[in-house]
C-alpha cells in the first residue's frame, strides 16, 4: 500500500517516521517537498534576533534517510483527490493514500504597504533577513502586527515583543524604542487565562503597548503608520508583521478546501475523499496552527493507516492536545498545555516561566531533529 505524503514539514515528516518505524522496508511512503531543508518555526525567531545562526537550524531533508521511505524534492503541482494522484515538477505519484499536508502559507502583498514598507517574520526568508535589519535597527517605535486570522502558532506574536524588549536592552535602545503588539484576538492564549494574565503583566512590566482585537490593514509607507482594521492610526520606524495566511494554491485549485481550508473529520483527519487525509495547518480541525498540533494529527494518521495495514480495530479519535512554548524573554520560558477537542470548550493549563521550560523546549525541538533527521 503506497503512502503519498505532499509536505515534509511537521506532520508529513512525523507521519513518515512513524510508518517507517512501523514497517521499515516494507513501508511504501513516498515524501515530497520542494524545499531542501526544515526549519522549525520557533528558529524564526532566535534567527532574527541573533540567538543563533541560519545554518545552524536548518535541516537538510537529504539527511532524513529512513527504510521505506522515498523523499523527493519537488513542487506540488496539481493534486487529484479522486484518482489520488500527486503531479510534481518531476513526475506523477499515484497513491492507495493520499495525505496533504502542504501547511498555510504566507501572503504579505495581500496587506498593501506591507512589502513596501515593513517585513514579516513568519517566511523562513523574511525572519532570516530580519537579522541584518534588527542588527542595523538604531531604536525608535516597533510595532508587531497581525494582519488577519487564521494565523500560525498564536504566542508567536506576544513572544515577538517580549524578545524585541530582550534586544532592544541589550542593545541600550530601550530609552529611545516603544514596542506595540497589534493582535486580532481579545487575550493572548484564548485557551488560558493564566498564560494570558502573565503574558498582559509581562507586557506592563515592559511597557509593551497591547492593542487586542484589533489587525493592522494596511501600511502607509511614506507616512510610516500602520492602519488599524478600525481606522486607527499606529506610527512605526519599524514594522513586524504576520501576513495574511492561506492554504496553498495547489491545495485550493484541487477542489479540497471550503472557506479557505481542507475540511476533515476532526477525530480521524479525514477528507471528504475516500483514503485522502489533511493533516496540520492545511486543514480545519478545531485547533490552531501549530507544529505540535500538526504532529499530533500525524500520529493519529499514522495509527490509522497502521490499523488498516495490520486488519487491526482502528485508533481512538485524535485528541487535539498539544503543549506549547513560550518564550518570556529574559532567558525564561513558560508552558500552556492546551486540550481543544475533549471538552465543550478548548481549555489551557499553564505552567509558569522557569529555566527549567528553557531546558525542555530545546528537548523538544532536539528529539524532533534526532528522529526525523538522525541530528
Ligand atoms: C515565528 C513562528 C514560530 C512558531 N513557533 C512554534 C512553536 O513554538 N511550536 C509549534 O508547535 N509551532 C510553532 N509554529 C508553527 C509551526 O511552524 C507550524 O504550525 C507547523 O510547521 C505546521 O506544520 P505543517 O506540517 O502543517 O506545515 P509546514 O511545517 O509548514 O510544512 C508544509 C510543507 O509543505 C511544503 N510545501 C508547500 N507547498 C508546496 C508545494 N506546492 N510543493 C511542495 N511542497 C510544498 C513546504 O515547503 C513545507 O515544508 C511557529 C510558526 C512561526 C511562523
Amino acid at each position: 500500500m503506497r503512502v503519498v505524503i505532499a509536505g515534509a514539514g511537521f506532520g508529513g515528516l512525523e507521519l513518515a517516521t512513524l510508518l517507517s518505524e512501523e514497517f521499515g522496508d516494507d513501508a511504501d511512503v513516498v515524501l515530497i517537498d520542494k524545499a531542501a531543508e526544515f526549519v522549525f518555526g520557533f528558529s524564526k525567531l532566535d534567527v532574527m534576533f541573533g540567538r543563533t545562526s541560519a545554518e545552524h537550524v536548518a535541516h537538510r531533508y537529504a539527511d532524513a534517510v529512513r527504510p521505506g521511505v522515498r523523499f523527493v524534492q519537488s513542487n506540488v503541482r496539481a493534486l487529484d483527490p479522486v484518482a489520488r494522484r500527486v503531479t510534481t515538477d518531476d513526475g506523477t505519484f499515484d497513491a492507495d493514500i493520499l495525505v496533504v499536508a502542504l501547511g498555510a502559507d504566507v501572503d504579505p502583498a495581500a496587506t498593501p504597504g506591507l512589502v513596501e514598507g515593513g517585513h514579516e517574520f513568519y517566511s523562513v526568508a523574511g525572519a532570516f533577513a530580519l537579522r541584518e535589519v534588527l542588527a542595523g535597527f538604531a531604536g525608535g517605535r516597533v510595532v508587531i502586527g497581525v494582519t488577519s486570522t487564521p494565523f500560525k502558532c498564536p504566542p508567536a506574536p506576544s513572544e515577538t515583543a517580549l524578545l524585541m524588549h530582550d534586544f532592544l536592552g541589550a542593545r541600550g535602545l530601550l530609552d529611545s524604542s516603544r514596542v506595540s503588539l497589534v493582535m486580532p484576538l481579545g487575550t493572548p492564549i484564548p485557551p488560558s487565562p493564566d498564560a494570558s494574565a502573565a503574558i498582559l503583566d509581562a507586557f506592563t512590566e515592559r511597557g509593551i503597548d497591547w492593542h487586542p482585537g484589533q489587525s493592522v490593514r494596511s501600511l502607509d509607507p511614506v507616512r510610516k503608520v500602520a492602519v488599524l482594521r478600525d481606522g486607527d492610526e499606529l506610527p512605526y520606524d519599524l514594522f513586524l508583521g504576520v501576513p495574511k495566511h492561506r492554504a496553498p494554491d495547489v491545495v485550493v485549485a484541487s477542489g479540497l478546501t471550503e472557506n479557505g481550508y481542507v475540511p476533515v473529520d476532526s477525530r480521524t483527519l479525514a477528507t471528504r475523499f475516500p483514503n485522502v487525509y489533511a493533516v496540520g495547518d492545511v486543514a480545519t480541525v478545531g485547533v490552531p496552527k501549530a507544529g505540535v498540533f500538526a504532529e499530533g494529527a500525524a500520529r493519529r494518521v499514522a495509527a490509522s493507516v497502521a490499523a488498516t495495514l495490520r486488519g487491526d480495530e482502528q485508533p481512538d479519535g485524535y485528541p487535539g492536545l498539544g503543549s506549547c512554548y513560550i518564550e518570556f524573554g529574559a532567558g525564561r520560558v513558560g508552558r500552556v498545555d492546551v486540550d481543544f477537542l475533549s471538552g465543550p470548550k478548548p481549555t489551557g493549563e499553564f505552567v509558569a516561566p522557569s529555566a527549567a521550560l528553557v531546558a525542555e523546549k530545546h528537548h523538544f525541538g532536539a528529539s524532533r531533529s534526532a528522529r526525523w533527521f538522525g541530528r
